[in-house]
């Protein structure tokens, strides 16, 4: 509970960005806070830890931000989802929808393989579009889904429910 509070005092509300009606939550104030930053790390590698993930994906940009120490502090490998054409090796890609139109991610084909046990780190699980994306190209590359876990969720945009079918059991952490 205390963490909570201090993760929540860290995030600012951004109203009408990044368009009219929307308040995008900043994330920023607690990247800035060393203390506040370690504690969030500290917490996802103790997530890391107890859903025995042997593996962390994260999507660009954000999620690179909060995954790279993570995986440091977990003792384990991380690696990257990137938007379409970035990565340089042969790669897996996946659609989805985005509120007007699709966006495409790719990660390196032979980034994972069967034994992995993969957790997807990200900053704000929205409406799950993206965090349900990395979970497909997870199953597709051979490996395992280790759960999600993310430093806030917009319950009520009904995220959690969506990604119901792509965790197929696996658990969902919201700090
Ligand atoms: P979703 O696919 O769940 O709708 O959106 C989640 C993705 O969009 C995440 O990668 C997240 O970084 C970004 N996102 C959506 N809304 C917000 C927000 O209010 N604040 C931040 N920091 N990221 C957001």
């Amino acid at each position: 509970a205390e963490l909570r509070e201090l993760l929540l005092s860290k995030i600012a509300d951004v109203p009408d960005y990044p368009q009219a009606g929307v308040v995008f939550k900043d994330i920023t104030p607690l990247l800035a806070d060393p203390d506040a930053f370690g504690k969030l790390t500290d917490a996802l590698a103790g997530v890391c830890q107890e859903f025995g993930a042997t593996k962390i994906v994260a999507l660009e940009a954000r999620g690179f931000i909060l995954a790279a120490p993570v995986a440091v502090k977990a003792g384990v490998g991380f690696v990257p989802v990137r938007k379409a054409g970035k990565l340089p090796g042969a790669t897996l890609g996946q659609s989805y929808a985005l509120e007007y139109g699709h966006a495409t991610i790719e990660i390196h084909a032979d980034a994972l393989a069967p034994g992995d046990r993969v957790l997807v780190i990200d900053d704000v699980l929205a409406t799950g579009g993206t965090a349900e994306a990395s979970l497909t190209l997870i199953r597709r590359s051979g490996a395992e889904v280790a759960g999600v876990a993310v430093l806030l969720e917009l319950g009520f945009l009904d995220g959690r429910e969506k990604l119901a079918a792509g965790l197929d059991g696996a658990p969902l952490e919201a700090l």
